[in-house]
């Protein structure tokens, strides 16, 4: 029987199809046209202006037009006509603007109390307990006693002004970045070939190969608008990709090399041979531009077809096709990102691939080149300007001439410039461990998330007297462990430039006001600098362009002189500008090569063939552990850590909600273990709870955990590069077993599973596939 109830409930729901009770109202989702070029955009957020900037995400430096209501940015879209992006963006870069709104931006300095907990305080009041606490630990335990760690996610302007105030100012002298996570191999495999950090290329080469080798680099995913440049090649390029996994990137190749992890050197040197004796080498630029090929060439002849195929596991007919097609093609590029940075023998590996660009001359010519491609929006600019491993604008800290140019250009006392760079990121870390650094100022990175075995670092952290965070969010790892955090304003609520991955510098500019009370870390750094009693050796340096200005002066004479760049105006116009563009130049075409003569930044002018014996991996698969580890980037919608990539409800709709572990088919099989079941991986060192994800793409006996979920790093081993430093994220030992119903119940008693966090509180840091 029906009762009236009844009758009123469907006709609730009758109407509730005609008429949505709940959602956005149509007013809000209506469009109108935006003016500027910009076609539909919604009419509530319809710009009265339209400003240019490059994108705070990755390297790859995009173009972005913002759009202004009362100076104020209310939405973007990509710049159609800039030089990088050509009217594309990749979900983040869309995004850029939403991750801003967080609940949990630190919007005012935090002091922890007696008790730990952290109570809002005043600027004068945060930085005088800053400054008096490191000038104590200074005063017992001496200058180096202090160190900072920053990023590759500020202004160029900014990390040069904190390199400087530190190591001049507050006579700190160890100090480094998260960059040395991602490119410090890329860094030293050119210094060392080159003479200079000097990536040689223009995305452009990405249209005009023939043959686009890519190692170690799963392009599709961690840089997806230079995929859309691949995808714009007109020469029906072979694609090679060298990666133990069946990445989106190896799925669209016309020859993929699964190799064994970590034996891609022992493919390289293969490679080498192979070519060799095929007679693909450039007999004439091995001779005029280079050195030590004759040795390189007895090198490799031990690594003969046999030996690499059963060390790689690749076929012997796989790894003669990859040596053919590249001997037959004339414009060979080669492009490498993480799979090669982060090993236990990365500065090797890029020197083998520098090695193959070289002996085929393969290089200064449209569509070729050893092509390191960075990972964060700034890493160029940190790895030239922040002051760290080099004196500022890529000088020597052990040359006196280089001292005496940078005191006479700063004006500084030439004694305030130390005469050897500090210790690497590993070396600060063990440094707290041995209670030799006892205070450490971290900026805009989240090293309790991205520093490998996270355990231990986070053991040592808490060795710390004091630990000062600066950052946009008060809730990373790292900010929650801070003893004083530093509200930082963000990417579009300041000034400054940065450099992408093809050496141009880009603007970026103040279009939202940043929450409550944070400031930008270029006005911090001043600030500090203040309070800590050294601002008058910082006079000129009263805005960010007044620095550029002065980095340019720096510049003068090297290979990244960029003295002919007016100011940022004339970068705006351009949409960018590659370095070098020395004062006076005839070459300002807005695609620009290194080494179009052939001539390297060695005195002679010669690259370097560098190469040494391969080495085991550090960790391989073992009884206990008989899976081997490999960590990447999970998704085009996910940055690094996601501190800010978690912000955003769209991006969040892109990745899947629960972090998972990919594995083969097989051994799921072997496991017993179904789809989308709970399970931890393990390694020697932690565990990780995470979703099984079956899939074909990596091969039997290999995991693959994407790096974005705070939980990765537990279980990553703390090994590095010997010539680098850089952590080897890539490989280590693991194990896989089901999440069983006594781990359900000593996680509800809180017995042996550490929760993991909300994927919302993370950092900028580097590590990608
Ligand atoms: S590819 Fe990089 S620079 Fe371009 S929009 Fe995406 S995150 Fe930004």
């Amino acid at each position: 029987m029906k009762t009236a109830g009844d009758n009123g409930s469907l006709l609730r729901r009758t109407l509730d199809l005609v008429r949505a009770r709940d959602g956005r109202l149509t007013r809000e989702l209506q469009r109108a046209p935006g003016g500027f070029g910009l076609g539909q955009v919604p009419a509530a957020k319809a710009p009265d202006a339209t400003t240019s900037m490059v994108c705070g995400f990755c390297s790859t430096g995009c173009g972005l037009t913002i759009h202004l209501r009362g100076g104020q940015a209310v939405g973007l879209t990509p710049t159609s006509d800039h030089p990088v992006n050509r009217g594309l963006a990749c979900p983040k870069g869309w995004e850029a603007l939403s991750v801003l709104d967080a609940d949990d931006r630190a919007t005012v300095p935090l002091l922890k109390d007696a008790a730990g907990r952290r109570r809002p305080v005043d600027w004068h009041t945060a930085l005088t307990e800053m400054t008096d606490r490191f000038r104590s630990i200074q005063a017992v335990h001496g200058a180096d006693s202090i160190a900072f760690l920053s990023t590759g996610q500020i202004a160029t302007e900014e990390m040069a002004l904190l390199g400087a105030v530190t190591k001049f100012g507050m006579g700190i002298l160890h100090g480094d970045g998260n960059t040395r996570q991602c490119m410090a191999t890329a860094v030293v495999a050119y210094k060392q070939a080159f003479g200079f950090d000097a990536p040689p290329y223009t995305y452009q080469d990405l249209e005009e190969s023939d043959c686009i080798v890519l190692i170690g680099s799963n392009v599709c995913i961690a840089h997806p608008i230079l995929w859309e440049r691949v995808m714009r090649n007109s020469h029906n390029p072979e694609i090679i990709v060298v990666d133990p996994r069946r990445t989106e990137t190896a799925m669209a190749a016309s020859l993929h090399l699964p190799l064994r992890p970590k034996t891609d050197l022992v493919l390289l040197y293969g490679l080498a041979n192979l070519i060799i004796e095929n007679g693909g080498i450039n007999h004439r630029f091995i001779e005029q531009h280079t050195r030590g090929f004759d040795s390189f060439a007895a090198f490799v002849r031990q690594f003969d077809v046999q030996r690499v195929a059963d060390e790689t596991g690749l076929s012997i007919q796989a790894i003669g096709d990859a040596a053919t097609r590249i001997t037959r093609r004339s414009r060979v590029s080669f492009w490498w990102t993480m799979g090669v940075n982060q090993s236990h023998q990365g500065v090797r590996t890029a020197q083998a691939i520098i090695n193959l660009a070289l002996m085929t001359g393969n290089i200064g010519r449209p569509g070729t080149g050893p092509n390191s491609i960075t990972g964060q929006c700034n890493a160029m600019g940190s790895r030239l300007f922040s002051n760290t491993t080099n004196l500022l604008g890529g000088h020597d800290f052990a040359n006196p001439d280089h001292q005496a140019k940078v005191a006479r250009i700063l004006e500084i006392p030439r004694e305030r410039i130390p005469d050897h760079s500090g210790w690497a990121y590993d070396q600060i870390v063990d440094g707290v461990r041995a209670g030799k650094i006892r205070g450490l100022w971290v900026i805009a990175t989240n090293p309790a998330h991205s520093w490998i075995e996270q355990r231990r670092l986070r053991d040592i952290l808490d060795r710390l007297e004091f630990l000062v965070v600066q950052d946009m969010y008060h809730s990373t790892e790292t900010a929650r462990l801070a003893d004083l955090l530093l509200p930082a304003a963000a990417w579009g609520e300041k000034e400054g430039t940065f450099i992408n991955s093809e050496r141009r510098f880009g603007v970026i500019k103040k279009v939202c006001r940043a929450p409550g009370q944070a400031l930008s870390d270029f006005s911090i750094f001043k600030l500090v600098a203040h309070y800590y009693g050294c601002a008058e050796m910082f006079a000129g340096w009263d805005s960010p362009e007044a620095v550029f200005q002065i980095l340019k002066r720096l510049s003068a004479g090297m290979p990244c002189d960029f003295t002919g760049i007016a100011d940022y105006r004339m970068l705006d116009e351009a949409g960018g500008i590659q370095w070098p563009y020395p004062a006076g130049s005839a070459d300002t075409a807005p695609q620009r090569r290194l080494f179009r003569d052939g001539r390297s930044y060695h005195s002679d002018g010669r690259a370097r063939f560098l190469f040494e014996e391969p080495r085991q991996v550090p960790e391989p698969p073992r009884r206990d552990y008989p899976f081997h580890l490999l960590t990447g980037r999970g998704s085009a919608a996910q940055w690094h850590t996601q501190t800010r990539t978690a912000k955003s409800d769209i991006l969040r709709k892109l990745y899947p909600k629960d972090p998972y572990v990919e594995i083969n088919p097989a051994d799921a099989a072997d496991l017993g273990l179904g789809p989308a079941q709970w399970v931890f991986v393990e390694s020697p060192r932690g565990k990780a709870r995470v979703r099984a994800f079956i899939t074909p793409t990596v091969q039997q006996g290999h995991l693959f955990l994407p790096m974005h979920d705070s939980s990765t790093n537990r279980l990553t081993l703390a090994v590095f590069d010997p010539e680098s430093r850089q952590p080897a994220y890539k490989s280590c030992a693991a194990r896989v077993r089901a999440v069983g119903q006594t781990d359900v119940l000593a996680e509800t008693q809180g017995a042996s599973f550490i929760p993991l966090p909300s994927s919302g509180a993370d950092s900028n840091d580097c590590a990608e596939s």
